[in-house]
């Protein structure tokens, strides 16, 4: 009876806080909403989902009190981005710490390196093509690509690295970059809409590489820049293959895999986090995100998707972790509740390591890892289910678990059934 309360209150406080996200984008804070303060030296333990500049108390528990400054959504993105440490002082207020650079290798130095130059051949790609064709998406995108480039430029230079850019357009120090760029150029120039493809390949590479470099490093700057990056190369995809189609033309995948390139096309509706404290007694705020996502044979599917018993049904899900989790050793969790078909008796399950869905009382302290203690990255890949469910309604929560016992689950479950 215990447990099934506190499964129910669990799944009441996430309904309260998707719904209260949903309904309530802007709004100031509720000045008697405490929290504490985290590593970005905002607060947190606010149920409205806003991380706030706080004041910190110089008490043991490092209350943080929520300021008027930083209170709306527009600063909650810019907080996320931080990352830094803060210092509280005698008079109870805490400002961020000038964080000293993690520890880069001589493998990170390379890769960053490259990756100068792989947003300025992009850049440079674009300005040439513009001139060629006059389509608008080469000038806008070139802008974006400046900005990457900048990007990058200020880590060099914040490592006190030699930059390997050349001011000239379409001249490049590393030899690869350099034939690449007059190839791409050449083809770019036999038509508008080899221009374009040209582009969308130059976008999927630039994928490809990111997600290599974020492989091979667990610097906190390289990872914050590379799925900065990551993310401006899914627009520009898009970009590039919507103004393939208005032209007529199906897109073909050049570099990626079919499966890569569809979920980037069709990105899934991102899922904001909710936590739960240590001791899962309450909700606290988290800028943690989801993008859930329900397959089968015919492709993705939405909330509220009925699918058939004999489909082979995916789920899965990339996480963005808490900007102050990123970095710290987690198990990753899933957990469903279903309603078999003609049935209202709602079951629960969890799943295991070994891939298999086991009854879970809804004792959260019962609860098993899909894999335990993984490092959390920028970028967390998921994969929950893959296989054959039987009828029913099919609500899934995923997450992870800090070894301080604090919970961060998708606020929005996935919600299908089979029929
Ligand atoms: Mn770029
Ligand atoms: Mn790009």
């Amino acid at each position: 009876m215990k447990h099934t309360q506190k499964i129910l209150s669990l799944a009441m406080a996430m309904i309260f806080a998707s719904s209260a996200w949903a309904g309530n984008g802007k709004g100031g804070p509720d000045s008697s909403l405490n929290g504490t303060c985290v590593a970005d030296g905002t607060c947190t333990a606010n149920p409205q989902g806003r991380h706030l500049a706080g004041t910190c108390l110089t008490d043991s528990e490092n209350t943080c009190l929520p300021g008027p400054k930083e209170n709306n959504s527009q600063n909650w993105q810019g907080n996320r981005q931080q990352g830094s440490q803060v210092n509280c002082s005698a008079d109870g207020t805490c400002s961020l710490l000038e964080q000293p650079l993690p520890e880069i290798s001589e493998a990170e130095v390379m890769t960053l390196s490259f990756m100068r130059e792989e947003e300025k051949m992009a850049r440079d790609v674009y300005i040439t093509l513009y001139e060629v064709w006059q389509t608008p998406i080469f000038a806008n995108i070139s802008k974006a690509e400046q900005q990457h480039m900048d990007q990058i430029k200020l880590l060099l230079d914040s490592y006190e690295l030699p930059d390997p850019a050349t001011e000239e357009i379409g001249v490049f120090t590393n030899p690869e970059i350099q034939a690449l760029y007059d190839s791409l150029v050449e083809r770019g120039r036999t038509s508008q809409i080899e221009g374009l493809q040209v582009g969308a390949l130059i976008e999927e590479v630039d994928i490809a590489d990111l997600q290599n470099a974020l492989a091979e490093t667990e610097n906190p700057a390289l990872e914050t820049i590379y799925t900065n990056l990551m993310n401006g190369s899914y627009n520009h995809l898009r970009g590039f293959v919507r103004n393939i189609e208005n032209l007529g033309y199906a897109y073909q995948v050049q570099h990626l895999s079919q499966e890569e390139v569809d979920d980037i096309l069709n990105p899934a509706v991102v899922s904001r986090g909710i936590g739960l404290n240590a001791d899962n007694s309450q909700l606290v705020a988290t800028d943690a995100q989801f993008k859930p996502s329900i397959k089968n044979q015919n492709g993705r599917h939405a909330n509220a998707a009925v699918l058939s018993q004999g489909d082979d049904i995916t789920l899965g899900a990339t996480l963005q972790p808490d900007t102050a989790h990123i970095g710290q050793n987690a198990d990753l969790l899933a957990v469903a509740t279903f309603t078999p078909k003609g049935s209202n008796q709602q079951v629960m399950f969890m799943r295991d390591e070994t891939g298999t869905w086991q009854n879970w009382d809804g004792d959260l302290g019962n609860l098993t890892a899909i894999q335990s203690q993984q490092r959390l990255h920028a970028n967390q890949r998921l994969s929950i289910h893959q296989g054959q469910l039987p009828p029913g309604r099919y609500q899934v929560s995923m997450g992870y678990r800090l070894p301080d016992g604090t919970i961060i689950l998708n606020g929005q479950p996935m919600d299908f059934s089979v029929e």
